[in-house]
């Protein structure tokens, strides 16, 4: 476990921070112990990168991390919005933290995330939920502080709204959970209003980072031993795009890849509109960046796409599947899938399995569509009935299994560089790892080969992972 901690640059953010310590350290004087806090994560890389960041400002403001919310001083919920199931999860959750704050009354409840970037949302735990202290959106962890600060001085419970455009504020503190995994967000929200997706609406529009403060970042996180570096945004592509710089997503790339270092970069997630020659020549020319590349294709129907509103062809889509295949053939090609959009056919989902079977993915994230409310899909006419989307789910799965495990048969006898992650997660025997096409392997080895390469033979293989050796 990595303890770093940055200094914030903020200086408003410093002071408020600040404000919070004089309150932690009256509480562990009070108590005779010191403060503690427990993040709960639901959703996307995204909130994963988030809550090292709520993380880190909490240990700045003098709360000990906690695994168990029942010991906790504050709680920070950091939600996700994008199925309906997981916010009702997630409101059950925060429903049982009503239990902790009885007993401890000097407890602060926080949540952010895309849940309360909705207003319906906001205001459900404003009248339902009077034990929630404090609500703020996605993308301003800075006002966290001074909410909270004003929340233990005594303040009124809060709840931010959110902005268009959110500044970008640069070096808040972060705790990392792993020392060789790393998350760094190049851009944040999104423009491209996908018919189905409440993103842009609770992310707002699309900023992106300076490089240099990217690389920066990225240049701290090699010198402390990361291996594994994910690059994230919600459409990388867009990168540098209405900036005041001029540096494309594929400049950026090139440009880290070139730093010294014994090192992986990935990337997500690359709009297949915006995914162009040049990042995929950078891909294939910069040993640096993993021979990997996630392109949601969402349907293979033309017509569905445009109901999403996706801006490419099936056409289009094989065209730059194509030439990213010309240029690197070994590379590992995984997609996202929606079933039972509205208005799909037995012939547009018929045309789904036809592209799945021509870009022979080596993985899919498959999803049954469900609406999302203040999404235009929600209110569109021909909702498919659940049976029809389950059935036509377990097709796309079976299929998709079928290639997966062939793609991987392929793989038998190589030899793959591994990324050990220790322990496996099914086995206590074994270790387990990923290659840098993001493929699970499960070999025997010691634990202290955690968060160091290592090369493997693969002996044998499963749908979803690999089995192997170490190479002698
Ligand atoms: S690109 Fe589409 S699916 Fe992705 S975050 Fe933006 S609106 Fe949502």
């Amino acid at each position: 476990m990595s303890h770093k901690v940055y200094l914030p640059a903020d200086a408003g953010m410093i002071e408020y921070i600040g404000a919070v310590r004089g309150f932690t350290a009256e509480l562990e004087k009070r108590k005779g112990s010191a403060p503690r806090v427990f993040v709960q994560t639901f959703g996307c890389q995204q909130n994963e990168a988030d809550s090292e960041r709520l993380a880190g400002t909490a240990v700045a403001m003098g709360y000990l991390l906690t695994d168990d919310p029942q010991f906790a001083d504050l709680i920070i919920v950091n939600t996700c919005a994008v199925r309906e199931h997981a916010e009702k999860r997630t409101l059950s959750i925060i429903g049982q933290y009503k239990h902790i704050k009885e007993k401890n009354p000097d407890l602060v409840i926080a949540v952010c995330g895309c849940m309360v970037g909705q207003a319906h949302r906001r205001d459900e735990l404003k009248m339902r939920y009077p034990y929630v202290d404090i609500t703020f959106p996605p993308g301003t962890i800075q006002i966290f502080p001074k909410m909270l600060a004003e929340r233990l001085a005594g303040g009124r419970r809060s709840f931010a709204v959110p902005e268009e455009c959110p500044e970008i504020v640069e070096e808040i503190p972060v705790h990392r959970e792993s020392s060789y995994r790393a998350w760094v967000s190049v851009m944040y929200g999104c423009n491209n209003f996908c018919t189905y997706c409440i993103v842009p609406y609770v992310r707002g529009r699309e900023r992106s980072r300076r490089p240099e403060a990217i690389e920066k970042e990225v240049l701290e996180l090699i010198k402390s031993g990361a291996r594994d570096i994910t690059l994230l945004g919600q459409n990388v592509n867009s990168y540098g795009k209405n900036s005041e710089f001029d540096c494309s997503f594929a400049e950026l790339l090139d440009r880290l890849a070139c730093l010294e270092g014994d090192f992986k970069l990935h990337f997500m997630t690359s709009h297949p509109k915006d995914a162009t020659r040049e990042l995929i020549d950078v891909i294939a020319k910069r040993d640096k960046v993993a021979k990997q590349l996630h392109l949601p294709l969402q349907s293979g129907s033309d017509r569905i796409l445009s109901a999403m509103n996706r801006h490419y062809t099936l056409e289009q889509y094989m065209g730059k599947l194509d030439y990213f295949r010309e240029k690197l053939p070994d590379a590992s090609v995984t997609s996202d899938i929606i079933v039972g959009f509205p208005g799909e056919t037995e012939e547009d989902f018929e045309a789904t399995l036809e592209a799945l079977r021509r870009a022979r993915y080596d993985r899919i994230f498959s999803f049954i569509y469900s609406p999302r409310k203040g999404t235009p899909a929600a209110e569109m006419d021909g909702q498919i009935p659940d049976d029809v989307k389950n059935e036509r789910f377990s097709r796309l799965v079976a299929l998709q299994n079928e290639i997966s495990l062939e793609k991987n048969q392929a793989l038998l006898g190589k030899a793959l560089r591994v990324l050990c992650d220790g322990v496996s997660k099914n086995d206590p025997d074994m270790l387990e790892g990923r290659t840098e096409q993001d493929k699970i392997v499960i070999f025997k080895g010691d634990a202290a080969m955690t968060g160091q390469f290592v090369e493997i033979v693969v002996t044998r293989v499963e749908t979803f992972n690999l089995y192997g050796e170490i190479k002698k």
